[in-house]
């Protein structure tokens, strides 16, 4: 995090991204600001979603050493929140999207208080430049109440919410990536949000540890056919890279882990464009950065990466269906052990395809 108020950092970046919202592409700025923790993170004593070294990380960043086992709130007062928000806008430089992210969820008043939610609608809402806001939650904490409290002082600009979802297979997402995410309850807050007139930004996860490249492919594939179905505006494609000072840092180490080849995504790029899911493709940097992130071969990398970026960036996947290299085989080899094929848009291949 490069700025700070009064030793407490904070970031801002600014990027250009294809919105399948809005269908071109779009001006995002986005504030990461170090919340209270995430209520998940601190009810669970730290024993959720392996990939998220975001709660321990603002619980650093505010307190300092020695607090592993402190979980109560760590929040910062309104006031500097507010003076982030101020100095991460200041420029007044004109963009399309705003995310606030804050390493949990933005409605519990212990992670972010409520004046400064309060705060961060009016002054957007002030914005003609500013068309959405987006920020991320949890999904016991999207309710009808703080939904119709950020809508009605937002006005005109939109509203779109987050949700760290994964995976439809409850082993894959509840076990492995220890979401303790309820599909019953994940599906009502879905209509919850469409009923108020709420965007609504789902992630699916590339490759849990316990996943072979195909078992991951193909569920991640089926994860995604089934959030079209649910007529979500957004499905972020996060890919699992190798965070910090984790097990998963162990295993990588030891050779017992490896990201998700770029030939998946590109797989998973085709079948988006051939059923025109929603699809957007995550970044593959982080807070704090990753010791490994999806990759190929040395000599393909580059130009991959490349190509992926250039989607992000314009939705274009011309160039992705001709992309080659020798390592393809490789890769080819290990997905065609199983059957990647899905059928989409037929409920009931999502239970047939279940990932065990
Ligand atoms: S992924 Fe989301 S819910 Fe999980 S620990 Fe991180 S911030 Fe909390
Ligand atoms: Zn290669």
């Amino acid at each position: 995090m490069t700025h700070s108020i009064k030793g407490y950092p904070f970031d801002y970046t600014d990027k250009q991204k294809y919105s399948p919202v809005y269908q071109h592409s779009i001006n995002q700025r986005t504030l990461i600001i170090p919340g209270g923790g995430c209520v998940y993170y601190r009810a669970n004593k730290g024993d959720v979603c392996p990939f998220c070294a975001f709660p321990p990380f603002s619980r650093y960043v505010i307190k300092g050493d020695n607090h592993e086992d402190y979980f109560d709130s760590w929040a910062l007062t309104g006031d500097f929140y507010k003076s982030m928000f101020n100095q991460a806008l200041s420029d007044r430089k004109p963009f399309d999207k705003l995310a606030v992210f804050n390493g949990g969820s933005f409605f519990p008043n212990s992670e972010l208080p409520n004046e400064f939610q309060e705060y961060v609608y009016r002054e957007v809402a002030k914005r003609s430049d500013i068309k959405q806001l987006m920020v991320e939650a949890y999904p016991t904490f999207i309710s009808q109440k703080k939904l119709i409290q950020a809508k009605e002082i937002l006005s005109s600009t939109d509203l779109m919410v987050g949700i760290g979802f994964e995976s439809l297979d409850e082993r894959v997402r509840n076990q492995y990536l220890k979401k303790r995410i309820d599909l019953k309850q994940f599906e009502e807050k879905i209509k919850l949000m469409q009923r108020l007139g709420v965007q609504v930004f789902i992630y699916a996860f590339l490759k849990a540890p316990q996943l072979t490249e195909a078992q991951a492919l193909r569920e991640t594939l089926n994860t995604l056919a089934y959030l079209n179905n649910l007529g979500v505006d957004e499905i972020a494609l996060s890919c699992a890279f190798v965070p910090p000072g984790t097990n998963l840092e162990t295993q990588f180490n030891a050779g017992q882990f490896r990201p998700p080849w770029l030939w998946s995504i590109i797989e998973i790029i085709k079948a988006a464009k051939e059923n025109s899911w929603p699809l957007s493709v995550g970044g593959f940097e982080d807070t704090p950065p990753p010791v490994a992130t999806p990759n190929n071969c040395p000599s393909c990398d580059e130009h991959i990466l490349q190509q992926i970026e250039n989607h992000r960036l314009t939705n274009n996947t011309q160039q992705i269906s001709s992309l080659t290299c020798q390592c393809k085989e490789q890769w080819q080899t290990q997905v065609d052990n199983s059957e990647v094929s899905i059928k989409t848009h037929n409920k009931v291949d999502y239970e047939l395809i279940q990932t065990s």
